[in-house]
C-alpha cells in the first residue's frame, strides 16, 4: 500500500495573508496554522512544515513527535525577536507506514485530523482548543463551537512554550481509507456532513481538496482555509474510490471508540521546569489574549495535592501558559473516599464559583471513612 495525496490552502474572503500552510510529501501530509502578528503567523506555520519537509523514511510515533518538539523550540526561540514576538502555530502531521500499514497522526492546536473509511467518517484528532474544552463540560454543543466568537482560542500552540504537549493517533489503514488534515477555516466554515459529502462523492485527492476549500469560502471564508487530503492505495491501484462507500454515517464524535485498534493519545507530559520560565513572556494570540485569561482563571476545580483533596482555580490541565493554583486544600484523603466519589473527583468537574466547587468538595462521600474510623484507645 502507499499513500496518493494533494493540498490546497487559500487565503479566505476576510484575510489579507495566507498563515496557514501544507506539505505533502508522498509519505506525509501536514497542515499548520500560524498566529499572532503579520508576519509572525506566516513565520511560524512555515518553520513548523519545514522541520517536516527535510524529514525522509519512515517515521516512528515518538519520531514524529521529536520533530514537533524540535518544531516548537525553534519557532519559541525564533519568537524571541521582538518583530516575531508572540508567533505561534498549530500542527497536524499523518505520516504513513507501509510496513506495519499504520498511518500514525500527531497534533498540537485545533488543527485536525480526519478519517472516512467505507462511509463512515471521524475526527480522529481531539483539538486543543477553548471550544473543544467548553464541549466536553457540557456548556456548549458542537454547532454552537463552529460560531463561538472565541473558536479561534488554542489552549494549546507551538512556539509558546520551550515544551509542548503533543497527542498521537495510530490508525491501521486499509486500501480505499481515506484521511483529511484541515485548518479551522475549514472546520468552522463546513459542518461535518458537508466535508463527509465531499468526501465521499469526490474521487481524486486532487479534486477532493479544491472542494473543500470551495465551499469553506462559500461558507463564508473568514479565515484561510488548508487541506490535505491523503488516500490509502493498493500499491499500482490508480486511486482509492471512497465513492463506492456505503451510507454515510453520522459524524461529529471523537474517534476514541471508532476502531479498536485507535489506541487512547499517547500523552507526554510537560517537563516541570517549562511551567516556570513563563513569567514574562508577552504573547498576543488573535488578539485574544485577554479572552484566553479571562477564561484561564475562570473556573475552580477539585483535584488531588499530596492525597488529598484540594481546590484549584483555573482549568484542569491549564490554558496555554496560565497554570491552575492551589485555592484550598482539605483534610479529605482521597484514599479514603468511596469509589463513586473518587470517579467524581477524577472527572474533574469545572464550577463557576468557589463556593460551588466547595459544595462539591462537602459532598464527597467518607462515609467509608466513618464507619471505619475506631477511636483509639491509650495502649499499654
Ligand atoms: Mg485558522
Amino acid at each position: 500500500m502507499r499513500l496518493e495525496g494533494a493540498s490546497a490552502s487559500h487565503v479566505g474572503q476576510a484575510r489579507d495573508n495566507n498563515q496557514d500552510r501544507a506539505l505533502y510529501t508522498g509519505t506525509l501530509g501536514a497542515v499548520a496554522d500560524g498566529m499572532g502578528g503579520h508576519v509572525g503567523g506566516e513565520k511560524a506555520a512555515a518553520m513548523a512544515i519545514a522541520e517536516f519537509n527535510g524529514v525522509r523514511g519512515v517515521l516512528s510515533e515518538q519520531r514524529l513527535i521529536d520533530v514537533v518538539q524540535a518544531a516548537n523550540r525553534r519557532i519559541y526561540d525564533a519568537a524571541l525577536q521582538p518583530l516575531l514576538r508572540g508567533m505561534g502555530t498549530t500542527i497536524v502531521v499523518a505520516s504513513f507506514d507501509p510496513v506495519e500499514q499504520v498511518v500514525t497522526i500527531v497534533n498540537v492546536g485545533d488543527s485536525r485530523g480526519y478519517l472516512l473509511r467505507e462511509g463512515d467518517f471521524r475526527q480522529v484528532t481531539v483539538d486543543h482548543s477553548l471550544v473543544e474544552d467548553l464541549i466536553r463540560e457540557g456548556q456548549i454543543t458542537e454547532e454552537e463551537a463552529r460560531v463561538h466568537p472565541q473558536r479561534n482560542i488554542v489552549t494549546r500552540a507551538l512556539g509558546i512554550m520551550p515544551e509542548v504537549e503533543v497527542d498521537a493517533f495510530a490508525v491501521r489503514v486499509q486500501a480505499g481509507d481515506r484521511l483529511l488534515l484541515a485548518s479551522d477555516g475549514l472546520s468552522n466554515e463546513v459542518a461535518p456532513d458537508g466535508i463527509a459529502s465531499i468526501l465521499v462523492e469526490t474521487t481524486s485527492s486532487d479534486d477532493a481538496c479544491r472542494q473543500l476549500v470551495d465551499a469553506a469560502l462559500a461558507g463564508g471564508g473568514r479565515d484561510n482555509v488548508t487541506v490535505v487530503v491523503l488516500d490509502v492505495v493498493e500499491d499500482g491501484a490508480v486511486v482509492a474510490d471512497a465513492s463506492s462507500a456505503a451510507t454515510l454515517t453520522p459524524v461529529g464524535e471523537h474517534a476514541d471508540n471508532f476502531l479498536a485498534d485507535i489506541p487512547r493519545p499517547s500523552k507526554r507530559r510537560l517537563p516541570l521546569r517549562s511551567v516556570l520560565i513563563l513569567l514574562g513572556v508577552v504573547v498576543v494570540l488573535v488578539g485574544a489574549s485577554a479572552g484566553t485569561a479571562w477564561y484561564a482563571r475562570s473556573g475552580y476545580f477539585a483535584d488531588e495535592l499530596d492525597g488529598s483533596v484540594a481546590i484549584f482555580r483555573g482549568r484542569p490541565g491549564g490554558v496555554l501558559w496560565f497554570k491552575p493554583t492551589e485555592e484550598e486544600l482539605t483534610e479529605i484523603r482521597v484514599d479514603e473516599l468511596d469509589g463513586a466519589s473518587r470517579t467524581r473527583l477524577e472527572q474533574r468537574p469545572v464550577w463557576s464559583t468557589l463556593s460551588d466547587a466547595r459544595d462539591f468538595v462537602d459532598n464527597l462521600d467518607t462515609s467509608r471513612l466513618e464507619s471505619t474510623v475506631v477511636t483509639a484507645t491509650p495502649g499499654n
